[in-house]
C-alpha cells in the first residue's frame, strides 16, 4: 500500500461510536435499546457495496468502519461543486442506525447518488484493510480499471419499463457509461400498431457494474429498472447441468466424472432394488 496513503484515526473511530452511544441514549436504556442495534446490525441482503468490496461475510470481517472510502469518495475533484467550492453528497454513506445496513460500514443508494465509474476508482486504494479489494480491479497490464466493478446487476421490470409498452424512452440506455456493452436496445416489431417498434432495454450480465446510473435516469415513478446484489438476481443452475454446445462446459462436465468416486461394499453386489425388497415375502 501506498506509505502516502492516509490511515485510519482512532479518535476518529472513538468519536463515531460515542456518537451511536449518545444519539442512542445508551447511557440510560442499557441492555435493551443495544439489543435493538445488534438486530438493525444484521442488515439487509440487499446492501450495495463499493467497488471491490470482498464477498459480504469476508466484507463484514475486514471492514474495520473507518469511513476512509466514503471520505474518498465525496472529497474526489470531480464531486466538488464549481459553483460553491465544496463537495457535494458523495455516493457512499456509512450506515447510521436508520439504515438497514450494518451499522458503520459503506453502502450507496443508486436511485439517491449512484456510483460514477471513476476512472481512477479513489475509493479503494484508500481502503487499509483490504475490504475493498484493489487487485480484483485490476487489469492485465496492472491498472485500475472500471470496467472490473461489480457492485451488483441492473433488473430490469418489463411489466414498468414503458420501452416494453412500445413508449419511446432511453434513457437509461443513454445513462450507462458502458452503452452498447452493459446495456443494449433490442429492436422488436410490435405487433399491436404494426408500424411502430419496441426499443427494449437489455442487460449484459458479464458486462454491467451495477454502478446505478441507469436507476438514477430511470423516467418512470419507481424506476422500472434497479440494482441488486448479483447473489440476489441471479439464479443458479446447478453443476449437474452441462452446455453440450460449450467446449469448456463440457470439459467440466469430463473432470468431474473423473473425480466421480465409488464405493464399493459387500452390498454392492446386489442392485438397489433386491436390497430393499431383501425379507419380503412376495405371494
Ligand atoms: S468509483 Fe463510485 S464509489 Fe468510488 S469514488 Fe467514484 S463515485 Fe464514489
Ligand atoms: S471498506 Fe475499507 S476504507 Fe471503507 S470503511 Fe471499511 S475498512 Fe474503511
Ligand atoms: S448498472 Fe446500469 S448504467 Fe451501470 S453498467 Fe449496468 S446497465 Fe450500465
Amino acid at each position: 500500500m501506498n506509505d502516502t496513503i492516509k490511515k485510519p484515526q482512532i479518535s476518529e473511530r472513538r468519536k463515531f461510536f460515542t456518537n451511536i452511544a449518545h444519539n442512542a441514549g445508551l447511557g440510560v436504556m442499557g441492555g435493551l435499546l443495544w439489543a435493538g442495534y445488534a438486530d438493525k446490525a444484521k442488515g439487509s441482503t440487499l446492501t450495495l457495496r463499493p467497488p471491490g468490496a470482498l464477498k459480504e461475510e469476508d466484507f463484514l470481517s475486514a471492514c474495520i468502519k473507518c469511513g476512509l472510502c466514503a471520505e474518498a469518495c465525496v472529497n474526489r475533484p470531480s464531486n466538488i461543486s464549481k459553483l460553491t467550492g465544496k463537495p457535494r453528497p458523495g455516493t457512499l454513506k456509512m450506515a447510521k442506525a436508520k439504515d438497514d445496513v450494518t451499522i458503520g460500514t459503506p453502502f450507496f443508494v443508486a436511485a439517491d447518488i449512484p456510483c460514477y465509474m471513476c476512472e481512477d476508482i479513489p475509493c479503494v486504494p484508500v481502503c487499509p484493510t483490504g475490504a475493498l479489494d484493489l487487485a480484483s480491479l485490476t487489469n492485465k497490464n496492472n491498472e485500475l480499471d472500471f470496467r472490473l466493478m461489480d457492485m451488483g446487476i441492473a433488473v430490469v421490470d418489463p411489466n414498468s419499463c414503458i420501452a416494453f409498452w412500445g413508449i419511446q424512452c432511453d434513457a437509461c440506455y443513454r445513462a450507462c457509461p458502458l452503452m452498447d456493452e452493459a446495456i443494449k436496445l433490442e429492436y422488436d416489431r410490435n405487433e399491436r400498431t404494426g408500424k411502430h417498434a419496441f426499443l427494449k432495454p437489455i442487460i449484459v450480465m458479464d458486462i454491467c457494474t451495477g454502478c446505478g446510473l441507469c436507476e438514477k435516469a430511470c423516467v418512470t415513478e419507481k424506476p422500472a429498472i434497479f440494482i441488486q446484489p448479483r447473489e440476489i438476481a441471479l439464479g443458479k443452475p446447478g453443476d449437474h447441468y452441462v452446455k453440450g454446445w460449450d467446449s469448456k462446459d463440457e470439459q467440466r462436465a469430463v473432470s468431474q466424472e473423473a473425480k466421480d468416486v465409488t464405493t464399493k461394499t459387500e452390498r454392492s453386489e446386489k442392485g438397489a432394488a433386491d436390497y430393499l425388497n431383501e425379507g419380503v415375502d412376495f405371494e
